[in-house]
Protein backbone atom coordinates (compact mmCIF):
# COMPACT_ATOMS: atom_id res chain seq x y z
CA UNK A 1 0.00 0.00 0.00
CA UNK A 2 1.87 3.24 -1.18
CA UNK A 3 2.19 5.80 1.97
CA UNK A 4 1.12 9.15 1.99
CA UNK A 5 3.22 11.78 1.94
CA UNK A 6 1.58 14.61 4.35
CA UNK A 7 3.41 14.84 7.36
CA UNK A 8 1.03 13.80 10.33
CA UNK A 9 1.40 17.24 12.13
CA UNK A 10 0.11 19.35 8.83
CA UNK A 11 -3.33 16.99 8.52
CA UNK A 12 -5.25 19.01 11.37
CA UNK A 13 -3.95 22.15 9.62
CA UNK A 14 -4.93 20.98 6.73
CA UNK A 15 -8.27 19.62 7.58
CA UNK A 16 -8.94 22.97 9.19
CA UNK A 17 -8.09 25.47 6.59
CA UNK A 18 -10.28 23.23 4.02
CA UNK A 19 -13.61 23.15 6.71
CA UNK A 20 -13.30 27.01 7.43
CA UNK A 21 -13.14 27.67 3.77
CA UNK A 22 -16.14 25.71 3.31
CA UNK A 23 -18.20 26.83 5.41
CA UNK A 24 -17.56 30.31 3.97
CA UNK A 25 -17.56 29.61 0.16
CA UNK A 26 -19.25 26.62 -0.34
CA UNK A 27 -22.20 26.93 -3.21
CA UNK A 28 -25.51 26.58 -2.61
CA UNK A 29 -26.60 23.69 -4.63
CA UNK A 30 -30.45 22.24 -3.60
CA UNK A 31 -29.00 18.58 -2.96
CA UNK A 32 -26.85 20.05 0.06
CA UNK A 33 -30.12 21.45 1.72
CA UNK A 34 -31.21 17.69 2.26
CA UNK A 35 -30.09 14.46 4.38
CA UNK A 36 -32.28 12.74 2.56
CA UNK A 37 -30.02 9.57 0.97
CA UNK A 38 -32.38 8.87 -1.85
CA UNK A 39 -32.26 12.91 -2.98
CA UNK A 40 -28.35 12.49 -2.26
CA UNK A 41 -27.91 9.52 -3.69
CA UNK A 42 -29.70 10.51 -6.96
CA UNK A 43 -27.63 13.98 -7.49
CA UNK A 44 -24.54 11.92 -7.05
CA UNK A 45 -25.60 9.80 -9.81
CA UNK A 46 -26.39 12.96 -11.90
CA UNK A 47 -23.29 14.73 -11.22
CA UNK A 48 -21.54 12.03 -12.65
CA UNK A 49 -20.04 13.27 -15.86
CA UNK A 50 -22.50 16.08 -16.15
CA UNK A 51 -22.01 19.92 -15.53
CA UNK A 52 -23.54 20.86 -11.78
CA UNK A 53 -25.29 23.98 -14.12
CA UNK A 54 -27.41 21.42 -16.08
CA UNK A 55 -28.10 19.30 -13.38
CA UNK A 56 -29.49 21.59 -10.60
CA UNK A 57 -32.90 21.74 -12.88
CA UNK A 58 -33.02 18.49 -13.95
CA UNK A 59 -32.46 16.92 -9.93
CA UNK A 60 -35.49 18.94 -9.05
CA UNK A 61 -37.71 17.88 -11.83
CA UNK A 62 -36.86 14.25 -11.56
CA UNK A 63 -37.43 14.87 -7.47
CA UNK A 64 -40.61 16.12 -7.94
CA UNK A 65 -41.84 13.30 -10.27
CA UNK A 66 -40.35 10.76 -8.30
CA UNK A 67 -39.95 11.82 -4.87
CA UNK A 68 -39.16 8.79 -2.99
CA UNK A 69 -37.65 5.51 -3.83
CA UNK A 70 -40.75 3.79 -4.11
CA UNK A 71 -41.88 6.43 -6.27
CA UNK A 72 -39.01 5.85 -8.80
CA UNK A 73 -38.88 2.35 -8.49
CA UNK A 74 -42.61 2.04 -9.59
CA UNK A 75 -42.27 4.39 -12.09
CA UNK A 76 -42.02 2.71 -16.23
CA UNK A 77 -38.52 2.68 -17.48
CA UNK A 78 -39.64 5.08 -20.13
CA UNK A 79 -40.86 7.74 -17.62
CA UNK A 80 -37.29 7.84 -16.13
CA UNK A 81 -35.74 8.01 -19.06
CA UNK A 82 -37.56 11.05 -20.20
CA UNK A 83 -37.15 12.73 -16.89
CA UNK A 84 -32.91 11.65 -18.26
CA UNK A 85 -33.38 13.36 -21.65
CA UNK A 86 -30.44 15.98 -21.42
CA UNK A 87 -28.23 14.61 -19.00
CA UNK A 88 -26.82 11.97 -21.28
CA UNK A 89 -25.08 8.44 -20.43
CA UNK A 90 -28.92 6.92 -19.63
CA UNK A 91 -27.25 3.63 -17.89
CA UNK A 92 -27.03 6.01 -15.23
CA UNK A 93 -30.51 6.26 -15.14
CA UNK A 94 -31.25 2.52 -15.94
CA UNK A 95 -29.40 1.39 -13.00
CA UNK A 96 -30.50 4.05 -10.13
CA UNK A 97 -34.14 2.57 -11.50
CA UNK A 98 -33.02 -1.06 -10.43
CA UNK A 99 -31.17 -0.31 -8.20
CA UNK A 100 -34.88 1.13 -6.14
CA UNK A 101 -36.81 -1.84 -7.78
CA UNK A 102 -34.11 -3.90 -5.44
CA UNK A 103 -34.28 -1.74 -2.54
CA UNK A 104 -37.49 -1.78 -2.47
CA UNK A 105 -38.05 -5.35 -3.04
CA UNK A 106 -35.12 -6.43 -0.53
CA UNK A 107 -34.84 -3.63 1.98
CA UNK A 108 -38.27 -2.19 2.75
CA UNK A 109 -37.60 0.81 0.59
CA UNK A 110 -34.52 1.96 2.76
CA UNK A 111 -31.08 2.80 1.77
CA UNK A 112 -28.07 0.56 3.32
CA UNK A 113 -25.90 3.06 5.65
CA UNK A 114 -22.52 1.80 4.97
CA UNK A 115 -20.45 2.43 1.80
CA UNK A 116 -19.93 -1.04 1.89
CA UNK A 117 -23.42 -2.36 1.49
CA UNK A 118 -24.03 0.20 -0.61
CA UNK A 119 -21.58 -1.33 -3.24
CA UNK A 120 -23.63 -3.95 -3.65
CA UNK A 121 -26.78 -2.04 -5.10
CA UNK A 122 -27.05 -1.37 -9.29
CA UNK A 123 -24.86 1.36 -10.65
CA UNK A 124 -23.32 2.39 -7.28
CA UNK A 125 -19.60 1.83 -7.59
CA UNK A 126 -17.03 3.11 -4.91
CA UNK A 127 -17.57 6.82 -5.17
CA UNK A 128 -21.08 7.02 -5.03
CA UNK A 129 -20.99 5.10 -2.38
CA UNK A 130 -18.38 6.50 -0.06
CA UNK A 131 -20.25 10.04 -0.89
CA UNK A 132 -23.49 9.16 0.17
CA UNK A 133 -22.62 6.76 3.56
CA UNK A 134 -20.17 10.06 4.58
CA UNK A 135 -22.16 12.62 4.05
CA UNK A 136 -25.48 10.89 5.50
CA UNK A 137 -24.16 9.11 7.82
CA UNK A 138 -20.38 10.90 8.22
CA UNK A 139 -19.00 7.33 7.74
CA UNK A 140 -15.42 7.35 7.74
CA UNK A 141 -14.41 6.87 3.85
CA UNK A 142 -13.07 8.99 1.50
CA UNK A 143 -14.33 10.44 -2.10
CA UNK A 144 -12.15 10.35 -4.83
CA UNK A 145 -13.54 11.83 -7.78
CA UNK A 146 -11.39 13.68 -10.68
CA UNK A 147 -11.36 17.07 -8.88
CA UNK A 148 -10.25 15.57 -5.69
CA UNK A 149 -7.64 13.54 -7.35
CA UNK A 150 -6.29 16.76 -9.28
CA UNK A 151 -6.82 18.69 -6.26
CA UNK A 152 -4.14 15.73 -4.39
CA UNK A 153 -1.73 15.40 -7.12
CA UNK A 154 -0.86 19.19 -6.76
CA UNK A 155 -0.87 19.26 -3.47
CA UNK A 156 1.70 16.49 -3.30
CA UNK A 157 3.23 17.56 -6.43
CA UNK A 158 2.92 14.33 -8.26
CA UNK A 159 2.29 14.05 -11.94
CA UNK A 160 -0.19 12.13 -14.07
CA UNK A 161 1.29 11.59 -17.05
CA UNK A 162 0.91 8.30 -19.21
CA UNK A 163 4.82 7.55 -17.99
CA UNK A 164 3.98 7.88 -13.99
CA UNK A 165 1.32 4.52 -14.69
CA UNK A 166 -2.19 5.75 -14.06
CA UNK A 167 -3.38 2.61 -11.64
CA UNK A 168 -0.15 3.27 -9.39
CA UNK A 169 -1.14 7.10 -9.71
CA UNK A 170 -5.00 6.23 -8.60
CA UNK A 171 -3.52 4.02 -5.39
CA UNK A 172 -1.44 7.01 -4.02
CA UNK A 173 -4.15 9.32 -4.35
CA UNK A 174 -6.86 6.99 -3.07
CA UNK A 175 -4.76 6.31 0.23
CA UNK A 176 -3.38 9.69 0.48
CA UNK A 177 -7.47 10.75 0.56
CA UNK A 178 -8.35 7.91 3.32
CA UNK A 179 -5.68 9.24 5.62
CA UNK A 180 -6.58 12.85 5.21
CA UNK A 181 -10.46 12.50 5.17
CA UNK A 182 -11.24 14.57 9.18
CA UNK A 183 -12.81 11.68 10.83
CA UNK A 184 -15.17 14.29 13.10
CA UNK A 185 -16.54 15.45 10.08
CA UNK A 186 -15.62 12.85 7.19
CA UNK A 187 -18.91 14.03 4.91
CA UNK A 188 -18.17 18.15 5.36
CA UNK A 189 -14.61 17.26 4.79
CA UNK A 190 -14.98 15.01 0.96
CA UNK A 191 -17.52 17.69 0.04
CA UNK A 192 -14.97 20.21 0.96
CA UNK A 193 -12.41 18.65 -1.05
CA UNK A 194 -14.62 17.92 -4.13
CA UNK A 195 -15.91 22.05 -3.73
CA UNK A 196 -12.08 23.03 -4.26
CA UNK A 197 -11.18 21.26 -7.41
CA UNK A 198 -14.42 22.61 -8.70
CA UNK A 199 -14.33 26.04 -8.44
CA UNK A 200 -10.83 26.62 -7.11
CA UNK A 201 -8.43 24.26 -8.35
CA UNK A 202 -9.86 24.11 -11.84
CA UNK A 203 -7.71 21.63 -14.59
CA UNK A 204 -7.24 25.14 -16.22
CA UNK A 205 -5.77 28.63 -14.86
CA UNK A 206 -6.45 27.38 -11.09
CA UNK A 207 -7.16 30.14 -8.80
CA UNK A 208 -4.10 29.29 -6.44
CA UNK A 209 -4.57 32.66 -4.90
CA UNK A 210 -8.00 32.03 -3.44
CA UNK A 211 -6.78 28.51 -2.49
CA UNK A 212 -6.55 27.63 1.46
CA UNK A 213 -4.36 25.09 0.96
CA UNK A 214 -1.54 27.11 -1.04
CA UNK A 215 0.82 27.11 1.62
CA UNK A 216 1.18 23.27 1.68
CA UNK A 217 0.84 23.25 -2.14
CA UNK A 218 3.93 21.90 -3.78
CA UNK A 219 2.43 22.63 -7.37
CA UNK A 220 0.69 26.07 -6.94
CA UNK A 221 -0.40 25.81 -10.69
CA UNK A 222 -1.38 23.12 -13.18
CA UNK A 223 0.17 19.28 -13.31
CA UNK A 224 1.26 17.72 -16.19
CA UNK A 225 -1.05 15.47 -17.30
CA UNK A 226 -1.66 12.74 -20.22
CA UNK A 227 -2.36 14.11 -23.39
CA UNK A 228 -5.51 13.62 -24.55
CA UNK A 229 -6.37 11.20 -27.35
CA UNK A 230 -7.22 13.59 -30.62
CA UNK A 231 -10.85 13.83 -31.93
CA UNK A 232 -11.86 11.93 -34.79
CA UNK A 233 -14.57 13.40 -36.89
CA UNK A 234 -17.44 12.05 -38.59
CA UNK A 235 -20.69 12.40 -41.19
CA UNK A 236 -23.99 11.00 -40.54
CA UNK A 237 -27.33 12.05 -41.90
CA UNK A 238 -30.47 12.21 -39.76
CA UNK A 239 -34.33 12.21 -41.10
CA UNK A 240 -36.17 15.24 -39.84
CA UNK A 241 -39.67 14.03 -41.14
CA UNK A 242 -43.36 16.29 -40.07
CA UNK A 243 -46.77 16.09 -40.91
CA UNK A 244 -49.52 17.35 -40.61
CA UNK A 245 -51.81 14.29 -38.56
CA UNK A 246 -53.91 12.95 -41.22
CA UNK A 247 -57.47 12.60 -41.08
CA UNK A 248 -57.97 15.34 -38.64
CA UNK A 249 -60.01 18.43 -38.28
CA UNK A 250 -57.73 20.53 -36.04
CA UNK A 251 -54.18 21.14 -37.63
CA UNK A 252 -51.49 18.69 -35.39
CA UNK A 253 -48.14 18.45 -36.51
CA UNK A 254 -46.27 15.25 -35.94
CA UNK A 255 -42.52 13.91 -36.11
CA UNK A 256 -41.62 10.63 -37.24
CA UNK A 257 -39.39 9.06 -34.55
CA UNK A 258 -37.83 5.89 -33.99
CA UNK A 259 -37.34 3.65 -31.15
CA UNK A 260 -34.02 2.26 -30.58
CA UNK A 261 -33.85 -1.73 -30.23
CA UNK A 262 -33.62 -3.13 -26.66
CA UNK A 263 -30.45 -5.05 -27.82
CA UNK A 264 -28.59 -1.62 -28.42
CA UNK A 265 -25.62 -1.68 -26.25
CA UNK A 266 -25.96 2.43 -25.90
CA UNK A 267 -29.37 4.10 -25.17
CA UNK A 268 -31.51 1.14 -25.85
CA UNK A 269 -35.38 2.25 -25.93
CA UNK A 270 -34.58 5.73 -26.62
CA UNK A 271 -36.54 7.41 -28.97
CA UNK A 272 -34.45 9.01 -32.43
CA UNK A 273 -34.61 10.79 -35.51
CA UNK A 274 -34.54 7.84 -37.76
CA UNK A 275 -31.00 7.56 -40.03
CA UNK A 276 -30.32 8.51 -43.78
CA UNK A 277 -28.61 6.00 -45.77
CA UNK A 278 -26.47 8.96 -46.77
CA UNK A 279 -25.57 11.88 -45.07
CA UNK A 280 -24.65 13.62 -48.52
CA UNK A 281 -27.50 15.30 -50.53
CA UNK A 282 -28.60 18.42 -51.86
CA UNK A 283 -28.26 21.30 -50.15
CA UNK A 284 -31.64 22.10 -51.18
CA UNK A 285 -32.59 19.22 -48.65
CA UNK A 286 -30.65 20.37 -46.14
CA UNK A 287 -31.96 21.40 -42.53
CA UNK A 288 -29.86 22.10 -40.51
CA UNK A 289 -26.00 20.74 -39.69
CA UNK A 290 -25.65 19.98 -35.50
CA UNK A 291 -21.97 18.82 -34.31
CA UNK A 292 -22.60 16.35 -31.75
CA UNK A 293 -19.35 15.12 -29.68
CA UNK A 294 -19.37 11.62 -28.15
CA UNK A 295 -16.33 10.33 -26.08
CA UNK A 296 -13.31 11.24 -29.12
CA UNK A 297 -15.74 11.61 -32.40
CA UNK A 298 -17.03 15.04 -33.45
CA UNK A 299 -19.77 13.30 -35.41
CA UNK A 300 -21.50 15.86 -38.15
CA UNK A 301 -24.81 15.20 -38.37
CA UNK A 302 -26.51 16.63 -41.41
CA UNK A 303 -30.27 16.61 -41.37
CA UNK A 304 -32.69 16.21 -44.27
CA UNK A 305 -36.20 17.47 -44.14
CA UNK A 306 -37.63 14.10 -45.86
CA UNK A 307 -41.49 14.06 -46.96
CA UNK A 308 -43.41 11.45 -45.49
CA UNK A 309 -43.44 9.21 -48.98
CA UNK A 310 -39.91 9.23 -49.13
CA UNK A 311 -39.15 8.41 -45.98
CA UNK A 312 -39.09 4.34 -46.41
CA UNK A 313 -37.05 4.49 -49.65
CA UNK A 314 -34.15 7.23 -48.04
CA UNK A 315 -33.83 5.37 -44.22
CA UNK A 316 -32.42 2.54 -42.69
CA UNK A 317 -35.04 1.45 -39.82
CA UNK A 318 -34.10 -0.27 -37.08
CA UNK A 319 -36.56 -0.21 -34.77
CA UNK A 320 -39.80 0.41 -34.28
CA UNK A 321 -41.39 3.67 -35.63
CA UNK A 322 -44.01 6.26 -34.69
CA UNK A 323 -45.72 9.45 -35.33
CA UNK A 324 -45.44 11.32 -32.62
CA UNK A 325 -47.54 14.93 -32.17
CA UNK A 326 -45.19 17.69 -31.39
CA UNK A 327 -46.80 18.80 -28.09
CA UNK A 328 -45.41 15.01 -26.81
CA UNK A 329 -42.36 14.65 -28.34
CA UNK A 330 -40.46 16.52 -25.94
CA UNK A 331 -41.69 14.52 -22.75
CA UNK A 332 -40.62 11.25 -24.70
CA UNK A 333 -37.23 9.89 -23.65
CA UNK A 334 -35.73 11.28 -26.83
CA UNK A 335 -31.75 10.63 -27.36
CA UNK A 336 -29.81 14.01 -26.90
CA UNK A 337 -28.96 14.49 -30.54
CA UNK A 338 -32.74 14.32 -31.19
CA UNK A 339 -33.99 16.58 -28.79
CA UNK A 340 -31.15 18.64 -29.52
CA UNK A 341 -32.00 18.87 -33.08
CA UNK A 342 -36.00 19.25 -32.26
CA UNK A 343 -34.85 22.27 -30.38
CA UNK A 344 -33.16 23.81 -33.14
CA UNK A 345 -35.73 23.39 -35.48
CA UNK A 346 -38.27 25.02 -32.93
CA UNK A 347 -40.55 21.91 -33.08
CA UNK A 348 -39.88 21.23 -29.22
CA UNK A 349 -39.52 23.59 -26.18
CA UNK A 350 -36.62 24.06 -24.78
CA UNK A 351 -35.79 22.71 -21.53
CA UNK A 352 -34.31 25.35 -18.66
CA UNK A 353 -31.59 23.29 -17.68
CA UNK A 354 -31.53 21.62 -20.95
CA UNK A 355 -27.90 23.16 -21.87
CA UNK A 356 -26.42 19.98 -23.49
CA UNK A 357 -23.51 18.24 -21.78
CA UNK A 358 -19.91 18.53 -23.63
CA UNK A 359 -19.21 14.88 -22.61
CA UNK A 360 -23.32 13.47 -23.09
CA UNK A 361 -23.67 9.70 -24.33
CA UNK A 362 -24.91 10.32 -27.82
CA UNK A 363 -24.88 7.89 -30.70
CA UNK A 364 -25.64 9.25 -33.97
CA UNK A 365 -24.82 6.16 -36.09
CA UNK A 366 -25.87 2.37 -35.85
S1 LIG B 1 -2.52 26.02 -4.49
FE1 LIG B 1 -3.34 25.98 -6.56
S2 LIG B 1 -2.68 24.04 -7.40
FE2 LIG B 1 -2.40 23.91 -5.21
S3 LIG B 1 -4.27 22.95 -4.47
FE3 LIG B 1 -4.58 25.16 -4.34
S4 LIG B 1 -5.53 25.75 -6.28
FE4 LIG B 1 -4.69 23.69 -6.53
Amino acid sequence: MPQAEIAHGALPVLRTMLLQWYEAARRDLPWRQTSDPYAIWVSEIMLQQTRVAVVIDRYRAFLERFPTIRALAEAPEQDVLALWSGLGYYRRARMLHKAAQFVVEHGDGMLPTTAEELRTLPGIGAYTAAAISSIVHNERVAVVDGNVERVLCRLQGWSASRRSGGTTLRKKVEALATVLVDPARPGDFNQAMMELGATVCLPRNPQCMLCPLVAMCDTKGEHATAPRPRMLSEEVGRCLSVRLRPNSKVATREVLLEQRPATESVMPGLWELPLLHEADFLERDLCMTVRHAIMQVNYYVRVRNVPERKVNSLTVQNGERKWVALGLAGEMALTGLTRKILQRAHLIGVRASNVSSSKEKEIVKN
